[in-house]
């Protein structure tokens, strides 16, 4: 239609628009059609003790598959749902499939563990979000001690005060809270005396290179000492190589989550290796692809 118009001067896209602009608008009613009809799912990651090699949590990490463009990046999709509204009521559809399917699991017989939930900081502006949370707990039956949030430092800077007594309302029901990518935001130190984060995740950024970048390595070791003295678990994220993994057990870090175990997989998979109940290296699936 813009096209018989002529002159460019009634098209919605003009041609000085780029392709990114396009998508996106796109993308926004198609995630809006997505979120109703609940077309976005979730995969997980195990978690792993670094001495045992016991799974001990999952992540649940949101993938859309677009009919279009394909599987959209979590990162892209997340930004256009918090942009376009959807966040919310996106981020209590993906949390009570994931409560649901750690109750499932342990309604399976397989040993518990704990799920890992991502919030977007929008979620946490959100007055009643703590009765959210209690609520969806109740509706799948899961008990709040198999529950983490994760919450990354760029969602508190924005209101600390306020997300700080939200997060000590999540503790005292007995969910567990992570920061999430630790170290990269303004004032980490700080976050571990004001939100009493039960569990850090040593951000991807710092575990690459162990342990031939020497300011990543003592970065990751100052983390996980410090971590230890506070009795908060300490968790690296992104384990990629056998070196790394070798390195972190001798610096102690508790827990590990990464592709040297597995990547993202679907829960029909994850399943094979609950069965299992260990993640050695390379245990996992470590192709996100055949999940698909
Ligand atoms: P995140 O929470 O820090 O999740 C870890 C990301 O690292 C995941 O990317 C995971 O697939 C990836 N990863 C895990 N192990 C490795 C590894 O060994 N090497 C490398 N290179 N990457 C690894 P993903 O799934 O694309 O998610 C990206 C981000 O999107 C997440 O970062 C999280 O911030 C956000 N996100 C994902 N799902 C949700 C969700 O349900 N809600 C919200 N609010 N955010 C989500
Ligand atoms: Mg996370
Ligand atoms: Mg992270
Ligand atoms: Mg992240």
């Amino acid at each position: 239609r813009a096209k018989d118009e002529g002159k460019n001067k009634y098209q919605i896209f003009s041609p000085t628009m780029n392709i990114s602009m396009y998508k996106k608008f796109t993308l926004q009613n198609d995630l809006r059609k997505a979120v109703q009809e609940k077309n976005i799912f979730l995969l997980y990651q195990p978690r792993i003790d670094s001495k045992s090699n016991k799974i001990v949590g999952a992540e649940a990490l949101a993938r859309w598959k677009h009919p279009e463009w394909g599987i959209v990046s979590p990162e892209e999709f997340i930004t256009l749902a918090e942009e376009s509204g959807l966040i919310n009521t996106l981020g209590e559809q993906l949390l009570y499939m994931a409560c649901a399917q750690n109750k499932k699991w342990q309604d399976q017989g397989y040993d518990s563990i704990k799920i890992s939930v991502n919030f977007s900081a929008l979620q946490f502006l959100q007055v009643n979000i703590v009765d959210t949370v209690e609520n969806i707990l109740a509706a799948t039956g899961l008990e709040p001690k198999w529950l983490e949030i994760e919450i990354t430092e760029t969602v508190v800077m924005e209101n600390e005060a306020n997300i700080a007594l939200k997060l000590e309302q999540l503790r005292e029901m007995g969910i567990s809270i992570a920061i999430d990518d630790f170290g990269t935001g303004y004032s980490s130190l700080s976050y571990l005396k004001t939100l009493k984060p039960s569990t850090v995740k040593i951000d991807r950024s710092f575990i690459q290179q162990i342990p031939i970048d020497i300011e990543n390595t003592e970065i990751a070791t100052a983390i996980i000492k410090l971590s230890e003295k506070l009795k908060i678990d300490v968790v690296a994220e992104g384990v990629e190589t056998s070196e790394q993994y070798a390195y972190l057990r001798k610096i102690h870090c508790n827990e590990m989550q990464g592709y040297l175990f597995s990547k993202p997989i679907a829960s029909e998979e994850f399943e094979r290796i609950l069965k299992i109940g260990k993640c050695l290296p390379h245990t996992g699936v470590l192709t996100e692809d055949s999940s698909f």
